[in-house]
């Protein structure tokens, strides 16, 4: 089959590889029909993750089932499935628990599996044409019968609109509070978008490409330009004072061709636009801060973070990864009653042939690249 696979920073190819198959007998076997590119794959591609070459990338699928192990007993074939990014078995004590992003029983020394993903165990991506599920009963939502018709919506449930929606429950947003969100990525115009649906009154979103401003504008929020260097008093003015919840949807950005600067300041910046006792959910990655230089695996990602003023505004943070299955059924009916429309972020359906050049553009945040849909 073809695959897009990693070669090595900035350097990855279309190629033949082997078939993926049904392995174990509770495995599903899918033909990819949507595999999205994601910030998250960036974290590869430039080399801050070390990858190994030949590797498969790709962890927002969504595609047909064409085979079944013989332990599967709610997936059939002909199914149009969503995946979760996080790959969990459904029975360890985290994911009983509905900690998913967490599964114990992966094949990772540290909890968390993911397609396509360094330090999240050695699970073939799919940015390909076939995928193997591994535990599909419970990995798999089967979408209803709109699926084809609006993929598009339905494929950004694998990881981006789970995980917007995710900084939101993180930061513990309720209706009629006021959210700002830092970046305009496609995660922090999702978490934006997550928090008008959650009935916040004012959502503020901190960018400084004006095409993701645009978007965060499409989201129902006000957009904040951070080029001026005056976006935390414009913030403080908007929200009388500090906005109620903060999302950090940035990470670690190695490589912004305009310039921003290093995340350590986004999370002081939260700090200082949250009001004292406000909450925050951080969603964006931490990773080795320099690009191209870690040689082993590493999970390590430190930022100079100012303790002091986070203690005496009282304020609480919550991090990690989306548990993307707490989340994916509810919004799915969102999509299928027509509330949410998460594909208006989408710029690009391409071939995957194509998808070289996708990564370059979008890892360039070449105007107008915001989401791009890979279509093996
Ligand atoms: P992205 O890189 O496309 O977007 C990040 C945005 O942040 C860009 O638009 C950039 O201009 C902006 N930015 C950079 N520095 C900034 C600053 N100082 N202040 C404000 N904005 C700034 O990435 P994405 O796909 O939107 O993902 C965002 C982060 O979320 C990444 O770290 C990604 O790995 C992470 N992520 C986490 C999870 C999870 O489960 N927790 C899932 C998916 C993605
Ligand atoms: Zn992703």
């Amino acid at each position: 089959m073809k695959a897009l696979v990693y070669e090595g920073p900035r350097q990855v190819a279309v190629e033949d590889v082997p078939d993926a198959r049904i392995e174990r007998p509770t495995d599903v076997l899918v033909r990819v029909t949507s595999t999205n590119i994601c910030g998250s794959d960036l974290h590869m591609y430039e080399g801050r993750t070390p990858m190994e070459q030949g590797r498969i990338l790709g962890h927002e699928n969504l595609g047909v089932v064409v085979e079944t192990g013989e332990g599967v007993y709610g997936v059939h074939v002909g199914d149009r499935v969503c995946l979760p990014f996080n790959i969990g078995c459904g029975f360890c004590e985290n994911c009983e628990r509905g900690y998913t992003g967490f599964c114990l029983s992966v094949d990772s020394d540290t909890p968390g599996g993911a397609y396509g993903f360094a330090a999240m165990g050695s699970y073939a991506g799919g940015q390909a044409e076939y995928l193997r599920v591994p535990w599909g009963d419970f990995n798999c939502l089967v979408l209803p019968e709109d699926a084809a018709e609006k993929e598009n919506d339905y494929v950004m449930l694998a990881d981006i609109f789970p995980t917007g929606y995710h900084a939101t429950e993180l930061a513990g947003v309720s209706p009629g509070e006021s959210v700002v969100v830092y970046g305009a990525g496609p995660v922090g115009v999702m978490a934006a978008y997550s928090a008008v649906l959650r009935g916040a009154s004012q959502v503020l979103v901190v960018d400084r490409h004006p095409d993701r401003l645009r978007l965060a504008e499409a989201a129902g929020a006000i957009p904040v330009d951070d080029s001026k260097g005056e976006h935390i008093e414009e913030i403080l003015e908007r929200t009388g004072g500090g906005a109620d919840r903060g999302c950090e949807c940035v990470g670690y950005q190695a490589h912004d061709p305009q310039g921003h600067e290093k995340p350590e300041s986004t999370m002081n910046d939260l700090v200082a636009s949250v009001r004292a006792t406000g909450g925050i959910g951080v969603v964006g990655v931490f990773l080795p801060q320099d690009e191209g230089a870690p040689t082993e695996l590493t999970r390590e990602g430190k930022l100079p973070f100012d303790f002091g003023q986070f203690w005496f505004k009282g304020q609480s943070i919550r991090t990690g990864q989306a548990n993307v299955k707490s989340y994916n059924r509810q919004l799915a009916q969102l999509i299928h009653h027509d509330r949410a429309h998460p594909s208006f972020l989408v710029s690009h359906e391409l071939p995957l042939a194509e998808a070289p050049e996708a990564y370059r553009h979008f890892d360039d945040r070449e105007p107008g690249w915001t989401k791009v849909i890979l279509k093996p």
